[in-house]
């Protein structure tokens, strides 16, 4: 008999265009796919849910996370861009081992789905080795999310890195390419992660054209920083190298005639609203995205300095968009941004922003069941008056009761399924510990900070944010 579940009488928000939200309706969930959706389904020889008083929507869509960073929570509190260039990626990145990798990414994709991430585009830039690879896309797998594994291009900072040349470490890409990712119906598939374009435009074109040739979404940090010079997104544009395939990062520092670029190309752009604001790298710009035309999504970034679930990051962009337009215009008649388009920045948006459209980001018969459950009888969501407008403002990730990933409940009524937190708990903290002895401890870890900043200064060509408006 096929695997069958009646999810009944939820409230429901499918965040999609062809199918209204439902007061109360039931869902029907065939071998891991939605077969049906409406209020009263009649249906036998299936499990039955029942949802009274619960809300049933899309899992999120987390376009972009360093999952990577698991076991640095909180180091980077109080750091800005620099510290973090210097403390991160200058410093402990190269003291990543695969083991370390791999229960960062388990970790942080369980602490994840725990917070209704059904799917995350997982910005992988600590590969040092084959075996780092292999145990990163192994954390992911593990923790059943969906994931792009968007493998990073950039180079190991060890000095004796195993894949020390760009052609190398493209053809580490090619590799999993025609192995463990060759197919694109896995639930973790492959995707690119381009080097920060501080590295000759040949460099990067070449990256570009190898994600292309493997066929696999690309996704890059820019213009996060006043760039001198002609942007990435010009240079990309110059070429014809723009396209929907491509998923720009941050882009606070991007000129209208940018993200125009980016909306005519079909490209999407992933904001990251508390590591933007936190680390002076100029204001969020969803707002202006969204009035470009340009399709916007939202992603936690690093659990090193800020949180890892998305209803933080709707709060934050959502909020200090209105902020910035009332600060321009004085009181406002009308709020432009409204909350309930914000929900579909981290749903549907997101997911044809990575080339799931088809399959995930909204509740539509044919899509795949990547589905939450928000306790709505909360104290904090009574009354749901208006349930969209509730998940952005008032939800937090304790809401999230239940979680079902193509149809597999990954999280039920509260709890983790199949996984043993305390071993996952125990991985995470020796990872901590190895990281931080390698480095010679937590006190080090600005110490390259003042080096850093003459390079920055002198030879790459950029300056750093000093005004964030
Ligand atoms: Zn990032």
């Amino acid at each position: 008999m096929s695997d069958r579940w009646l999810l009944r009488g939820a409230q429901i928000l499918t965040c999609d265009p062809d199918f209204a939200d439902l007061p109360r309706g039931d869902v029907l969930i065939e071998d891991g796919v939605i077969a049906a959706l409406g209020p009263d389904l009649r249906v036998d020889n299936c499990r039955i849910l029942e949802l009274d008083g619960k809300l049933l929507m899309p899992g999120f869509i987390d376009t972009h996370r360093h999952t990577w960073q698991t076991p640095l929570r909180a180091l980077g509190g109080d750091w800005t861009i620099m510290d973090y260039l210097a403390a991160v990626r200058v410093k402990l990145a190269p003291a990543f081992q695969a083991r370390d990798l791999y229960a960062a990414n388990l970790a942080g994709a369980l602490e994840a789905l725990d917070a209704g991430i059904t799917t995350l585009v997982d910005y992988s830039h600590c590969i040092d080795s084959p075996e780092h690879a292999d145990a990163a896309l192994a954390g992911l797998e593990d923790a059943g999310i969906r994931a792009l594994f968007s493998y990073g291009y950039a180079p190991g900072a060890r000095e004796s890195s195993a894949l020390p040349t760009p052609a190398s470490r493209m053809e580490e890409a090619r590799r999993l390419r025609t192995t463990r990712l060759s197919s694109d119906d896995r639930l973790v598939r492959l995707g690119i992660a381009l080097t920060e374009m501080q590295i000759p435009w040949e460099s990067s074109r070449a990256e570009l054209l190898s994600a292309r040739e493997l066929g696999v979404p690309i996704t890059l940090h820019c213009s996060a920083w006043p760039v001198q010079g002609p942007s990435e997104i010009q240079k990309m544009a110059a070429e014809g190298l723009l396209g929907p395939d491509v998923l720009f990062v941050h882009c606070t520092w991007s000129p209208e005639e940018d993200l125009k670029r980016i909306a005519d190309s079909g490209g999407s752009l992933s904001v990251t609203p508390e590591t933007e604001m936190q680390m002076g790298m100029g204001f969020p710009i969803t707002g202006r995205a969204l009035r470009n035309g340009v399709r916007t999504t939202l992603g936690c970034d690093v659990v090193s300095s800020n949180g890892g679930d998305l209803f933080t990051a709707m709060r934050l962009a959502l909020q200090v968009e209105r902020a910035q337009v009332n600060a321009r215009e004085g009181l406002p008649r009308a709020l432009e941004l409204k909350a309930a388009r914000v929900l579909e920045l981290v749903t549907r948006d997101a997911a044809e922003a990575i080339g799931l459209g088809r399959r995930t980001g909204s509740i539509r018969p044919g899509k795949d069941a990547d589905l939450i459950v928000l306790a709505a009888d909360a104290l904090n969501m009574t009354p749901l008056n208006r349930p969209r407008d509730a998940v952005v403002l008032q939800a937090h990730a304790g809401n999230v009761e239940s979680v079902m990933v193509r149809g597999r409940w990954v999280k039920h009524r509260g709890a983790l399924l199949d996984v043993d937190l305390a071993a996952v708990r125990r991985r995470l903290l020796e990872a901590r510990d190895a990281v931080l002895e390698r480095v010679g401890g937590s006190a080090t870890l600005l110490s390259e900070r003042e080096e850093l900043t003459k390079h920055w200064d002198t030879g790459s060509g950029l300056t750093p944010a000093k005004d964030a408006r």
